[in-house]
């Protein structure tokens, strides 16, 4: 079976960009950008309602023809201190309502993760505090996606580090709300990836596919992401086996990029269509 995925060559129909990605852009000037240059949807970061708020947000996504794909994002569950944890919980039912007054049908959670306690406890107050949410986004109808991040962000960001460990805190909270997002630039070194991808797809849990690359080296830990194309990871490769998984979702370019968000971001955008045909 070959894992080249099938499409023609300019086909943008599954080409989903974040709003982190060209974050000089107010939302306004996102929409425009991103309908004008062809792309058909958009995963909105929470920075970028601001201003506007979620429904007005909603609505000028629409007019331009722009899917919502997801709200980026909710998480940061664990903590020392209980009120903490409640706040987060809080916060976390904010981002709910705001993907449902934005149309969004789901929220990608970066889980969390605090340096004064262990990770499996952590892990334990992530499932707690998931499946804590679950009524508040049942009644939404918004669904959950635990995105498991590099092991580098272990202290602060996430327990949650490959997607293995995803998919067993899915599949222990047993929701169809609640299932995993892919991101190549977390997971690309794992030799237990296509594998845990394919147990994904097989539990109906493959809910997202976010890519960029790996730049070599890489100077900023967080803000150094290079375009699909321009560093180690075999994007299409993998994207061959989140399709061989069953998952037919858009594909998100997601990319923090200090000096992408130097440049010109008309200019960004076009390199953004041209690394998509060339390398996903
Ligand atoms: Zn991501």
């Amino acid at each position: 079976m070959s894992a080249e995925p099938t499409r023609a060559l300019d086909d943008l129909s599954r080409l989903c960009v974040h709003t982190i990605t060209t974050k000089p852009w107010s939302l306004e000037q996102a929409a425009d950008a991103y309908a004008a240059a062809g792309i058909p949807s958009i995963t909105v970061w929470r920075d970028a309602l601001e201003g506007i708020g979620a429904q007005a947000a909603g609505e000028r996504l629409r007019r331009h023809g722009l899917s919502v794909v997801s709200l980026c994002r909710g998480g940061f569950f664990p903590h020392v201190e209980e009120a903490a944890r409640r706040a987060a919980l809080d916060d976390n039912r904010r981002a709910i309502d705001e993907a449902a007054a934005l149309g969004a049908p789901l929220v990608v959670l970066v889980c969390g993760a605090h340096p004064g306690q262990s990770l499996s406890r952590s892990r334990a107050q992530i499932q707690q505090g998931i499946e804590a949410l679950l009524p508040h986004a049942e009644q939404h109808g918004v669904r959950l996606a635990i995105e498991p991040l590099h092991p580098m962000y272990a202290d602060t960001r996430s327990a949650i580090n490959t997607l293995g460990q995803a998919n067993d805190v899915a599949l222990a909270i047993g929701s169809d709300l609640v299932g995993v997002a892919v991101d190549v630039y977390h997971l690309w070194w794992d030799p237990a990836l296509e594998a845990e991808i394919a147990r994904a797809g097989r539990a109906g849990k493959l809910f997202a596919f976010h890519v960029c690359d790996w730049k070599t080296p890489t100077v900023d830990l967080l803000l150094d992401r290079g375009l699909p194309g321009e560093g180690c990871i075999d994007v299409r490769g993998i994207r061959g086996w989140v399709e061989r998984a069953g998952f037919r979702g858009f594909i998100e370019v997601e990319i923090f990029s200090t000096k992408y968000w130097e440049m010109d971001q008309h200019q960004l955008l076009t390199r953004v269509v041209e690394a998509y045909r060339a390398h996903v």
